[in-house]
């Protein structure tokens, strides 16, 4: 099958609320242009200088979402473009995102990377943790990111009721959010889970955004 094949097959399961971020990484610039061309212009990319070298190659349509971690120092080579950040877990992070996006005289959208995996990942904040960024005074001084909503990363395994359990559990972090400290944002709505092994329990568990690569693009070597 051609990514356009794959492509037009796999957004005809997907429910009119979900958005589909094509996560494009390692792959070569002419498999993402069929995807272009089949009217795929949500892509995700995982390394910083891959995201750059691509956007600077394709067509200025693209809405390029960042979806691995970011390391500060590199937060500059993004902020004049990217569309969203799924990935932020540090106050730190969140701070030279405001910075770089004041220079480019934009807002960046971000969303807060909650763990919720068992395995030990490095990256992500703890619920507790995110609670106390947002309800922080350094927070609220931000005037160029918003924080559009949550991602999260189910753990690696065969166990389904695991996988739903993580997913839920992120699902209701954010429905708590919305009715307390994050109140009246109505920005805050974007809810990022769900890869090609899990999108379908994600969903269930009120996915609104997923990052799907291998079932568009084909397995990566
Ligand atoms: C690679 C990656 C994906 C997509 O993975 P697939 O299994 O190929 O769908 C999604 N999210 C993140 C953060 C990734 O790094």
């Amino acid at each position: 099958m051609s990514v356009k094949d794959n492509l037009i097959a796999f957004k005809e399961q997907l429910p009119d609320n979900v958005t589909l971020v094509a996560v494009s990484k390692t792959k070569p610039l002419p498999d993402l242009q069929e995807a272009i061309d089949a009217g795929q212009l949500i892509l995700g990319e995982n390394k910083i200088q891959e995201l750059v070298g691509k956007h600077e190659a394709l067509s200025k349509d693209v809405e390029w979402h960042m979806i691995g971690h970011v390391q500060t120092n590199k937060v500059k080579y993004i902020a004049p473009f990217v569309s969203l950040i799924h990935a932020v877990d540090s106050l730190k992070l969140l701070k030279e995102i405001n910075k770089q996006a004041l220079k480019h005289e934009r807002v960046i959208n971000c969303l807060l990377q909650i763990k919720i995996a068992s395995e030990d990942s490095k990256f992500g904040l703890g619920k507790t943790d995110a609670l106390q960024l947002l309800e922080s005074k350094d927070f609220k001084a931000l005037t160029n990111v918003q924080i559009s909503g949550l991602m999260g990363m189910a753990t690696f395994t065969e166990d389904e009721d695991q996988v739903r359990s993580e997913f839920k559990g992120l699902s209701d972090f954010m429905h708590q959010l919305q009715t307390g400290v994050l109140a009246g944002n109505h920005d805050f709505k974007i809810l990022s889970m769900g890869m090609t092994n899990d999108f379908r329990i994600a969903i269930e568990e009120g996915s609104n955004m997923i990052r799907v690569g291998s079932a568009i693009f084909g397995a990566r070597s």
